[in-house]
């Protein structure tokens, strides 16, 4: 039981005529927005005319659409550990691993989709990935009419890094006894070299 003491009594304020009209908020919300145009004005900076600019983002670490890398000779760079989508939140990775057709690797994804709807570009995939397969990339402006149509599979992924491996090169892999998923830039210990010749020629899926 609450002791009489215990309760705070609160009276309802009793409000101006010009409160109950909203004068002094009004009045507010305009000093607030001519605030905002002298600076504005002042400073010279003026909204981005999006779609015909575009901002400048921050290459390496903006979270837009995903993209699959592609190791030096041109396959796919995942080797489908499941740690993407083991680490993922959203739950919006799903994976078929296969039996890689290279030596140089056990497995490969078969199937690799990405519910960029279910997404919340968090990119914890990306710090998870051991050999920097997945990346998020600067692209933000994906766009679809269905939802099934912004799930984006493997094809899909690669044709993303396609795109903007040019603006965003692929980083260097984490060395993790994966030789041959890193690019020939590669300042981690394993060599290039490793990469088995057989592998060379393998086709990219
Ligand atoms: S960015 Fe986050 S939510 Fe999106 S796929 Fe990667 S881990 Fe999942
Ligand atoms: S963490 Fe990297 S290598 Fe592993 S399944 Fe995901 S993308 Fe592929």
């Amino acid at each position: 039981m609450i002791s009489e003491a215990d309760i705070i009594r609160i009276d309802q304020p009793e409000l101006t005529a010009s409160e109950r009209m909203y004068l002094p908020q009004i009045v507010d919300g305009m000093k607030t927005t001519l605030r905002h145009l002298g600076k504005n004005l002042l400073k010279n900076t003026f909204t981005v005319q999006y779609p015909e600019q575009k901002r400048d983002l921050r290459l390496q670490n903006y979270r837009g659409v995903h993209r699959l890398n592609r190791d030096e000779q041109g396959r796919v760079a995942c080797v489908a550990c499941y740690m993407c989508s083991t680490a993922c939140p959203a739950h919006c990775i799903h994976i078929e691993a296969a039996e890689s057709p290279w030596p140089d690797r056990e497995k490969y994804p078969a199937k690799f989709d990405i519910d960029e709807l279910r997404c919340i570009y968090c990119g914890m995939c990306e710090e998870a990935c051991p050999v920097d397969a997945i990346e998020l990339t600067p692209q933000f402006d994906l766009v679809g009419r269905t939802r099934e149509g912004m799930i984006l599979d493997k094809e899909e992924l690669l044709a993303v890094f396609d795109q903007t491996a040019a603006m965003k090169p692929r980083k260097n892999p984490h060395v993790t006894g994966y030789a041959g998923t890193g690019s020939r830039s590669c300042s981690c210990e394993i060599p290039i070299s490793h990469v088995p010749p057989s592998a060379a020629g393998a086709s990219a899926p």
